[in-house]
């Protein structure tokens, strides 16, 4: 029981402490993912806004250079808008007409950027506007989009941008703002501007649904990846995990049975024959039941050691050890009590049937022949037995000592037979059998 507990509470921190590496790098890898979507968008978005700015700055150069010529006349041809606004300027002539009667018409700065812009859109290129708070020209009035940005303008922005979805269709707007030069003064003196001051804005509208496509295609790419490559993670985790646990277990058993068993034997060693013996004895007491030992000592088996060799001496512990666990019942425990002496815990067993067991042990034990390196020895094997029954409120170790008393008169009787321990303690040294100084037992 303790030896399975040992085990589950490992492989329990084992699992804990994998699931916590499992957490940590599933987050780092999260994270890391996280900034490559986060780089990518800003580098998409940081293209979108320098495309904006080349065009607002093509823009400006253009109505620079037309502000600087006062506009541009052109030829009039028929059907050619003449800007109705020009009339309004004191100064400035709409049309005029050359010695030949050819006719031109005044493009001005805010015209010419119009008519690009019509030009630019009618290609299906970017579109871009001239807007004002205050336009001259209703057509300019801003939307809602230029209107804000002209307002941040005023409070000092110096660009302004969004996502726009018209349709399914995505726009990238940017808009930027038109510094009034001395150039501008001569159209826009009478609207109140000054050198300087923000006089509108030219907006610039760029199609970013391809590139929105791909920023969206390139985020599941990595949503997949990261989750993949967590996966991934995941199962070799899981995988090293299940090995790890497995061997562990494995150990974990060595060890509890290293803890239990006897090296040589294999059998329960002393401290665990205590720990069974604790649980039949108070089994015992509940159910009212008999409960015996046999306590078994190997005869002669110095003398064996030293005519044979201490390695053929192991190896008969071996096989009376065997011999003792086949011939027993299954409920029987057996262990190695100490060097060559065994003890067996007969439960539900009286006196007279445990007599007739380690009897029976006895015989099989003696006819067993001895077989060293596939040799069988020209000796036989016996053993000696002392058995006695637990009597009541009576304590185990008392009733092992019994046992050992009831043994040592067998090897005083002369060996290789089974004594039993009266029902009754009796004085030490009035037990029944030879006088102890007649052979000394040594263990
Ligand atoms: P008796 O019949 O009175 O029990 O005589 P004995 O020789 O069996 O008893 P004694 O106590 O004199 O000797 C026990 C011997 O058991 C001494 C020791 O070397 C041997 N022994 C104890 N443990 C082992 C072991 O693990 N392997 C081997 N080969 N011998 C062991
Ligand atoms: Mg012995
Ligand atoms: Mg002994």
């Amino acid at each position: 029981m303790a030896g399975t507990k040992g085990t589950t509470g490992s492989s329990g921190s084992v699992r804990k402490y994998l699931t916590g590496i499992f957490l940590v790098v599933g987050l780092i890898v999260l994270s890391v993912f996280w900034g490559f979507n986060y780089k990518a968008s800003s580098l998409i978005k940081e293209q979108l806004r320098r495309q904006g700015h080349a065009f607002y700055q093509e823009v400006v150069l253009t109505r620079d250079w037309a502000a600087g010529h006062g506009g541009v006349y052109v030829a009039l041809t028929p059907g050619m808008e003449v800007n109705p606004f020009l009339s309004r300027i004191p100064g400035v002539k709409a049309v005029i007409e050359d010695r030949e009667g050819n006719r031109y018409t005044l493009k001005n700065p805010a015209l010419i950027t119009r008519e690009i812009s019509e030009l630019a859109a009618s290609k299906g290129l970017f579109q871009f506007r001239i807007t004002s708070l205050k336009p001259l020209n209703p057509a300019n009035k801003p939307d809602a989009f230029e209107r804000a940005a002209l307002e941040r303008f005023e409070q000092g922005t110096a660009e302004y941008s969004i996502y726009e979805q018209q349709g399914n269709q995505v726009l990238y707007r940017y808009m930027a703002p038109l510094i009034t030069t001395k150039a501008c003064l001569k159209c826009h003196a009478d609207q109140g501007y000054r050198e300087g001051d923000v006089r509108g804005g030219i907006s610039v509208t760029i199609t970013a649904t391809d590139m929105m496509r791909q920023l969206s295609e390139n985020r599941t790419f990595l949503v997949c990846s990261a989750f993949g490559i967590i996966f991934l993670i995941f199962a070799i985790i899981r995988f090293i995990s299940r090995a790890f646990i497995k061997e562990l277990k494995v150990a974990e058993q060595k060890l509890v049975e290293m803890a239990s068993l006897d090296f040589l034997t294999g059998l329960l060693n002393r401290r665990e024959l205590f720990n069974r013996l604790q649980v039949e004895v108070s089994r015992s007491r509940r159910r009212l039941k008999p409960l015996s030992v046999i306590l078994i000592d190997i005869d002669h088996f110095k003398r064996f050691n030293d005519t044979y060799g201490h390695h053929a001496g192991d190896v008969v512990l071996k096989e009376v050890s065997r011999t003792l666990s086949c011939a027993l019942r299954d409920y029987d425990i057996l262990s190695r009590y100490g060097g060559e002496e065994f003890l067996v815990v007969a439960p539900e067993t009286g006196l007279r049937q445990a007599e007739e067991l380690a009897e029976r042990l006895r015989v099989k034990v003696m006819e067993q022949p001895i077989v060293y390196e596939s040799q069988a020895l020209p000796v036989t094997c016996t053993i000696s037995s002392g058995v006695a029954q637990m009597l009541d409120a009576e304590a185990v170790e008392k009733t092992i000592s019994r046992a050992d008393e009831a043994l040592y008169r067998a090897k005083a009787a002369g060996r290789n037979r089974v004594e039993t321990a009266p029902a009754e303690p009796v004085p030490h040294g009035e037990a029944a059998g030879a006088p102890p100084q007649m052979v000394p037992r040594q263990s």
